[in-house]
């Protein structure tokens, strides 16, 4: 019987096993742990050794505590890129705060930097200046990060980096998650390394760390009764789950090479296929780890929708899935202020993610291709089925 092909499925290493026995046999099985110090060790060796990171339990609960160590409370306005996971700005809400959508530019579907200009500007005539700018790399690609950075340091603003599907990418050479004033990670079982969940706080100083692992472990001031003059949360990640991330560690050149070499064998494929064009990087500068392979199918060259695509993979037991829809358009944030010119909303129309994991075999490549070829291939005989 033909297996089920995922869209984005867990790939072990083999090492991870090794890292929860020994905090099992240690007895290390609460937070914290020997476990929990490698992991953040090896991130930072990953990402830039001047970089400090903080394991927690989510990688939402990171941009959470971003957005609290940038000062943001109720009533203030924070800048998010609209097409994204709810999950990036979710935590907004949490503050108390309010999201200003910016739309997408046509070359990596992030943030555009000149509708990010016209956003701030626009806030600030109305009175009120946005505290922090949440920008994402969406399905692994770097956003514009020369032209955000400009934008966010001419206003002062901070950037918080959602690097939370791009570990393993870069800009100019340089690491996504480390741009901004925090980047966060995320290692739910979806992405591109899991720690069955968890995420991460990277940080650009001690203080900052330090200031994150103590929010996460309940705000607990120096004393030897419980004593608090600050919220707390429980967000730290455990020593179990930092086993699972330092197995992952070791094989994440591995993985990004797995998924580039997915992204590779979608371009050939899609070459030969009228109207469809893969998601890929535009120019050297940016190094994707093509998290998600995605296709836009040209509506003038094709009669078929994405949507269609997605029926017949799911026929043959493939899982694919439209992109994020985008959150201004989200019945949650219906309200929220929003710039741009659509290219989002556009995007979002005409696109859909392929299956994309690290451990697609060529047999399950063949399925999915044999998919693609047929419904492209005789459209006119496909539209009358
Ligand atoms: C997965 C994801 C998150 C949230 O990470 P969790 O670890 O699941 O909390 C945030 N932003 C983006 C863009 C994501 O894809």
């Amino acid at each position: 019987m033909k297996s089920k092909i995922w869209l984005s499925s867990p790939h072990l290493g083999g090492s991870e096993l090794k890292y929860i026995k020994e905090a099992l046999d240690a007895n290390w099985v609460a937070p914290l742990g020997p476990n929990v110090d490698g992991f953040e060790q090896d991130l930072e060796i990953f990402l830039n050794e001047k970089i400090k990171v903080a394991a927690l339990s989510a990688g939402t609960a990171a941009l959470h505590l971003a957005l609290i160590e940038c000062n943001v409370s109720a009533g203030d306005e924070v800048i998010c890129q609209s097409m994204t996971f709810s999950a990036s700005a979710n935590p907004i809400v949490y503050l108390g705060a309010v999201p200003v959508f910016i739309d997408s530019e046509k070359d990596t579907w992030n943030m555009c930097p000149a509708a990010l200009k016209e956003a701030i500007e626009d806030r600030i005539s109305k009175g009120k200046k946005p505290k922090a700018i949440i920008v994402v790399n969406l399905y692994g690609m770097p956003a514009k990060m020369d032209e955000i950075l400009t934008v966010a340091d001419n206003y002062g603003i901070p950037l918080i980096e959602d690097a939370a599907e791009s570990l393993g990418s870069r800009y100019k050479g340089k690491s996504c998650g480390t741009f901004g004033r925090f980047g966060i990670l995320s290692f739910n079982g979806n992405k591109i390394i899991t720690t069955s969940g968890g995420g991460a706080l990277v940080c650009h100083s001690q203080e900052d760390k330090d200031k994150a692992v103590f929010l996460s472990t309940q705000a607990r001031d120096k004393a030897p009764h419980y004593q608090h003059s600050q919220i707390g949360y429980n967000y730290r990640m455990s020593n179990i789950s930092a086993g699972i991330g330092r197995g992952q560690m070791e094989v994440l050149e591995e993985r990004v090479e797995g998924r580039r070499n997915v992204h590779r064998f979608y371009d050939e494929l899609c070459r030969n296929l009228d109207g469809v064009t893969l998601f890929s990087e535009p120019s050297s500068d940016f190094y994707s780890n093509h998290w998600l392979s995605v296709i836009t199918i040209d509506e003038t060259k094709s009669s078929i929708t994405p949507e269609d695509l997605r029926l017949e993979f799911l026929k043959d037991d493939i899982e694919s899935r439209p992109i994020w829809k985008p959150m201004h358009l989200q019945p949650i944030f219906k309200d929220a202020p929003y710039y741009g010119r659509k290219v989002a909303e556009e995007l979002f129309g005409n696109s859909l993610c392929l299956p994309s994991g690290s451990n697609l075999s060529d047999d399950e490549k063949e399925r999915i291709a044999k998919v693609m070829i047929d419904v492209f291939s005789d459209k006119k005989e496909y539209s009358v089925l």
